[in-house]
């Protein structure tokens, strides 16, 4: 789909809301395929699981026992974070602190599901989530784990973006480069994404919540079908 197109298409123009509800399971592309989607839609993004690597690295780094969900739920609440939510530039910041990559290493990744498995915490998040969309007038493409099914269930577009187990693993080995073995990497994806669904269903789509199955697209396959999922739910309302 051109740009020119897009942006010539009524239902996308600056003014109507329009929140692109992502959700999916870690390897799944989510994060860079939500980004391009938000730079070709010209909307703001929202990575919420930033929020929660940048509460877990928060955590870890005042020596909070992370099983401990009273003061988990109150570090939620004491975060003092600056997030990008633009899809052309990519920070995090705890109390000024740059942790855009301290956040994405694997102590973190493997210790984020305690963080995000207590519900007060959650709430908190959730709340601060939901204020940001409203401080982008509701044109925000967000993605994680339950946004199509709590933090935004009303969003004009809803998808669930999955991928077979071994493409995800494939992925997220590329993405680590190359450094996991295959232990190492299953932990991060596979055991990751069982606790985490616990609290939360991103493997079965919710009602009304359009699937889109990448394990055999790349990814500018995959934006483009995501695109069109976009502009599908939008003439059809
Ligand atoms: O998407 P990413 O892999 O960075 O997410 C990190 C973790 O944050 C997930 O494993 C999950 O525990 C948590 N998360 C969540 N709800 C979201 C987004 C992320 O529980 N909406």
């Amino acid at each position: 789909m051109t740009q020119e197109l897009l942006d010539t298409m009524p239902a996308l123009r600056v003014g109507r809301p329009l929140v692109v509800a992502i959700d999916g399971p870690s390897g799944s592309g989510k994060s860079s395929v939500s980004k391009e989607v938000a730079r070709r839609l010209r909307l703001a993004y929202l990575d919420t699981g930033a929020m929660y690597r940048a509460l877990t690295w928060f955590c870890v780094s005042k020596g909070i026992d992370l099983e401990d969900s009273a003061a988990v739920e109150q570090a939620a609440r004491d975060l003092v974070l600056e997030l990008s939510t633009s899809p052309l530039e990519e920070y995090v910041r705890v109390d000024g602190v740059d942790v855009t990559d301290a956040i994405r290493e694997p102590a973190i990744s493997s210790a984020v599901s305690a963080v995000a498995t207590t519900l007060g915490a959650r709430t908190e998040l959730i709340r601060r989530q939901r204020e940001l969309i409203e401080k982008h007038h509701r044109r925000m493409v967000v993605e994680g784990r339950d946004i199509t099914t709590v933090v935004a269930p009303g969003a004009e577009v809803r998808m669930l973006l999955t991928a077979s187990e071994e493409a995800r693993l494939r992925r997220r080995g590329i993405q680590l480069g190359g450094t996991q073995n295959a232990e190492q990497l299953a932990a991060q994806v596979t055991h990751r994404d069982a606790k985490d669904s616990s609290v939360v269903n991103f493997t079965k789509a919710a009602s009304g919540v359009v699937t889109l199955d990448s394990s055999d697209l790349d990814f500018d396959q995959t934006v483009a079908a995501a695109l069109v999922i976009v502009t599908k739910v939008l003439n059809r309302d």
